[in-house]
């Protein structure tokens, strides 16, 4: 199964240049790239995750998470195989890690197969999750295409390149960006990855346009220090605005990580305080019980605006305003 892929380019020796992700890949003939799902052949880069479904679900879109587009609507989420990045902590090996025989698991589809379904489904929006969109760079693009009456999302690691975010700009509506952590040792130690071409992203899809989230996954003892939390707040509230929603979520145990303890309570919420420090106005805490941690709640008159207990949505808005004082709420609130 695979696909002729885009965003590469041939070399005089027969070496192909993708330039889908940061990492830039050289592939001599017969090579796979970092992602394991992008394979040179005979000087041609073909995808092997370009046609291939590995997850198709109907979601609430709480769960991407995105809490600032169309609450409590379902998104019609796809996943793929393979990924660019190797995290220790992935919550979703069996599909996002290739293995040692090279086989690409999943199903054959169409894009036409997925719009159709998507449709049939009433999904009020398109998420692109799971495993990282970027490595099914091409099955994104061609079923967005399908659906322009479909808001689409992505829930990438925001590891795609300049020419990845320019081929996707008209296409994207949201998206839910990880950011990690804020130390380059803990991206190349624990993701297989660096730090500055994720920063970079999340300027980027800032200048886009897109409504842009952003997740925190907080690791007892790997990247909960207090100080680097404050940085990393400090740089959402920064150069994304004091409006971007961060999310903080409680790590549990997971692949690599299978015996890692679980993040404390407290830890979460001193993440959350560094959040609010920082002039953060909307911090979220996920994956752990915690009542109120998921509301939104106005800023500027602390009415209750909505409330999630799980992924149950309770909206009080009109349309993203405040009911009490009339404010308007950053996002998308209506389709
Ligand atoms: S998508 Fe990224 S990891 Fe995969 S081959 Fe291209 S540059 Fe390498
Ligand atoms: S970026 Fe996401 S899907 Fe990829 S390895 Fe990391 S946690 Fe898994």
């Amino acid at each position: 199964m695979s696909v002729r892929a885009e965003l590469w380019d041939a070399l005089p020796d027969g070496t192909v240049a993708c330039r889908l992700c940061a990492h830039g890949c050289l592939l001599r003939a017969g090579a796979r790239g970092v992602c394991g799902v992008r394979r040179n052949a005979g000087g041609t880069l073909l995808s092997l995750a370009g046609d291939v479904v590995t997850a198709v679900n109907l979601d609430p879109v709480e769960k991407k998470p995105l809490y600032h587009f169309l609450p409590g609507t379902a998104t019609f989420s796809v996943g793929s195989a393979g990924c660019n990045f190797s995290c220790r902590f992935c919550q979703n090996s069996s599909i996002s890690c290739v293995p040692a025989s090279g086989r690409v698991a999943g199903t054959r589809v169409r894009p036409e197969d997925l719009a159709a379904l998507a449709r049939a489904e009433n999904a009020r929006s398109l998420a692109f999750t799971y495993n990282e969109p970027t490595v099914f760079f091409e099955l994104v693009r061609a079923t967005a295409n399908l659906c322009p009456d479909m808001p689409v999302i992505l829930v990438s690691n925001g590891y795609m390149s300049r020419d990845c975010l320019h081929a996707l700009r008209g296409l994207v509506r949201a998206a839910n960006i990880d950011l990690k952590g804020f130390r380059d040792a803990f991206y190349r130690k624990f993701c297989g990855a660096r730090l500055q071409p994720v920063l970079d992203t999340l300027k980027a899809v800032k200048e886009l346009g897109w409504w842009l989230e952003v997740t925190t996954l907080v690791i007892p003892g790997v990247n909960d220090d207090r100080q680097e939390l404050a940085e990393l707040a400090a740089f959402v509230h920064d150069e994304l605005g004091a409006d971007t929603p961060w999310h903080i979520s409680a790590f549990h145990g997971a692949h690599l990580m299978a015996d890692h303890p679980p993040t404390p309570l407290p830890t979460l919420q001193q993440a959350r305080d560094a959040g609010r420090a920082a002039g953060l106005r909307f911090v979220y805490m996920g994956n752990v019980r915690c009542a109120g941690g998921g509301d939104t709640v106005c800023p500027s008159c602390g009415s209750m605006l909505v409330e999630r207990v799980g992924y149950a949505v309770r909206r009080h808005d009109r349309a993203g305003q405040c009911p009490a004082c009339g404010d308007l709420l950053p996002g998308v609130w209506t389709a």
